[in-house]
């Protein structure tokens, strides 16, 4: 029996069509994302300007934050950012999409604006849900099972047939690349690999996207990382690890915040690691956290304790504190919920004494 990884799941496909019923011809439809855009926002966005204007549909983006440097290479013929012009980009649009959120403040300044808008809402996004979502069925394709927002928007072009060309497979490539950790991580299914193969067949060369996503940061980022690493906690007894970065190191360092994406990686990757966490010292009295599960611990829990969210092994938050009463906050918690959660039976092959190996 021939295995179709490609098959649109039912659900999945109904939404699709649900939302589509409203994005007519001549449409000026907004596009938001998060603050600090990551690859899945702008791949999704960049995707989405191309696909659409199949359907004479004019897309613009405006997102909280600038368009990050290391995406620039999306932007271009249908692809226009207008983030620059903040809320007032908003002013003449028909529509709003906001893509890979599920909860409205996740909009930083935009939020508010996009509360008053008086057009309608849709929103396509994977993440679980929040208490104040972007947008209501059947403007909503919410699905916590695909593996990026980009694997939804490219289902968007199966239903609706609509041709990814390779600008947009491009967008959407970046949009799996990043999300699966370079198709590594536990979303990293068969469909993601059937979809990037379809990606890949329409002219993306991986090492060109490898280089541009993963092997452009800026020496900066590297001393950075370097400063990061030397705050390095572990707790092995509890399987916690974590790093934290000081205020005005992003400045000192002339780094930009889409270039920490991947640094929790580091202490993620301590053997017998649980639970990783990321501190970033905004500056401001507020501490940026990244939460990362090595296994069966859920993030999205922990995270909601400090009114963040996100995906089980893959959370954040934005706290109010200092970085010192933030991170003895945040420990606290994280040793409680690991002693809450039951720890899983070891891989055969570490079970195995090594002298028997
Ligand atoms: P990161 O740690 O890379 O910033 O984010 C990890 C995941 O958690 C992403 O899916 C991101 O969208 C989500 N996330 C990050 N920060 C926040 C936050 O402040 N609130 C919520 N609800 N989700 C967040
Ligand atoms: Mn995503």
């Amino acid at each position: 029996m021939p295995l179709d990884l490609l098959a649109v799941p039912p659900d999945r496909a109904d939404a699709i069509r649900a939302l589509a019923a409203d994005l007519r011809p001549g449409l000026a439809l907004a596009l938001s994302t998060h603050i600090n855009a990551d690859g899945d926002g702008c791949g999704s966005e960049a995707a989405l300007s191309h696909l659409l204007a199949q359907r004479g549909i004019d897309c613009r983006i405006v997102n909280p934050t600038p368009w990050p440097t290391m995406f620039r290479f999306l932007l271009g013929g249908p692809v226009v950012d207008r983030s620059a012009d903040g809320a007032a980009a908003l002013r003449d649009i028909d529509a709003l999409m906001v893509v890979d959120i599920s909860d409205v403040k996740r909009l930083g300044a935009l939020a508010d604006p996009v509360r008053a808008l008086p057009v309608p809402r849709f929103c396509i996004d994977h993440h679980l849900p929040s208490d104040e979502p972007p947008a209501i069925a059947p403007r909503l394709v919410a699905d916590t099972t695909a593996s990026a927002t980009g694997e939804l928007v490219f289902d968007l072009a199966q239903v609706l047939d609509l041709e990814i060309d390779s600008a947009a497979a491009t967008a959407l490539y970046v949009a799996l690349l990043t999300d699966t950790g370079g198709f590594r991580f536990s979303n990293t299914t068969p469909r993601v690999h059937a979809i990037a193969a379809q990606l890949l067949a329409r002219g993306v060369d991986p090492e060109t996207m490898y280089r541009r996503v993963y092997a452009s940061v800026s020496p900066g980022r590297l001393r950075l990382l370097a400063e990061a690493l030397q705050t390095l906690g572990v707790d092995e007894a509890a399987g916690l690890s974590w790093i934290s970065l000081g205020a005005g190191a992003t400045e000192r360092y002339g780094v930009t915040s889409e270039e920490l994406d991947g640094v929790v990686e580091h202490p993620r990757s301590i053997a017998g690691t649980r639970l990783a966490l990321f501190f970033r010292d905004l500056g401001h009295g507020k501490v940026k956290l990244s939460f990362r599960s090595a296994g069966n611990v859920d993030v999205n829990a922990l995270a909601r304790e400090f009114g963040g969210g996100g995906h089980a092994k893959a959370s954040g938050a934005l706290v109010v504190g200092s970085l010192e009463e933030v991170q003895g906050r945040v420990l606290a918690a994280a040793r409680a919920h690991l002693a809450r959660t039951p720890r899983e039976t070891p891989p055969v092959s570490d079970a195995v004494p090594v002298a028997a190996r």
